[in-house]
């Protein structure tokens, strides 16, 4: 399987980075290596100084599927989960300086936070109103909707199709709102889905 995020998805975040707002999805991958899951710690690791959290709705896909057209999106994925991608800010912001890929503050081991559960699309009301959050020490860090994204779930999954197969399986993370910040040791991470206790971590 393989794990592809949207960057930039809602306007907050993109311009607390001082990121313009994309025209069409931005997008960039992560290996299956990169997934931490069973709520698993997270290990900061001794080659960056900023790793920043980033929550994301996260949807599953189902079925193959390539040049997928919005009106078929729907029939792509069934199940929507929370997840969270770890960031090295650091070295992100050295490679963009020098306009090279992403990977290395993206695709590392552990960036890839999934939670244990994923639920039906259909026991949500509305796909363009689905609330989740992450605390930090229980205290709110980021708060998401799904009707502040740019481009929906639908423009996702069939701008990524264009350019790259959709297999069963595979994970579309679908970019963060405001608020991203660093994690330090000894920080306790819980990530919620409207009501439902998703993540519960500790960074160490
Ligand atoms: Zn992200």
């Amino acid at each position: 399987m393989k794990i592809i995020c949207i960057g930039r998805n809602y306007v907050a975040h993109a311009r607390e980075l001082n990121n313009e707002i994309p025209v069409e999805p931005v997008f960039f991958m992560k290996p299956d290596s990169a997934l931490l899951r069973n709520n698993d710690p997270f290990y900061i690791p001794d080659w960056t100084t900023e790793v920043h959290h980033e929550i994301e709705l996260v949807i599953k896909i189902n079925r193959v599927g390539k040049n997928i057209e919005t009106k078929f999106a729907q029939r792509y994925f069934d199940e929507i989960g929370l997840g969270i991608d770890f960031t090295a800010r650091d070295i992100q912001n050295k490679l963009k300086e020098k306009g090279l890929p992403w990977e290395k503050s993206k695709a590392f081991d552990q960036a890839a936070v999934i939670g244990g559960k994923f639920f039906p699309k259909t026991g949500f009301h509305d796909q363009g109103d689905i609330n989740f959050k992450l605390d930090i020490n229980r205290n709110p860090v980021q708060e998401g909707n799904s009707g502040l994204m740019i481009f929906g779930l639908e423009e996702i999954i069939s701008h990524v199709s264009k350019y790259v197969t959709l297999k069963m399986g595979d994970l579309i993370y679908t970019g963060t709102p405001a608020g991203v910040g660093p994690v330090k040791i000894g920080d306790h991470l819980e990530g919620f889905l409207e009501d439902k206790k998703l993540l519960d971590f500790m960074i160490k």
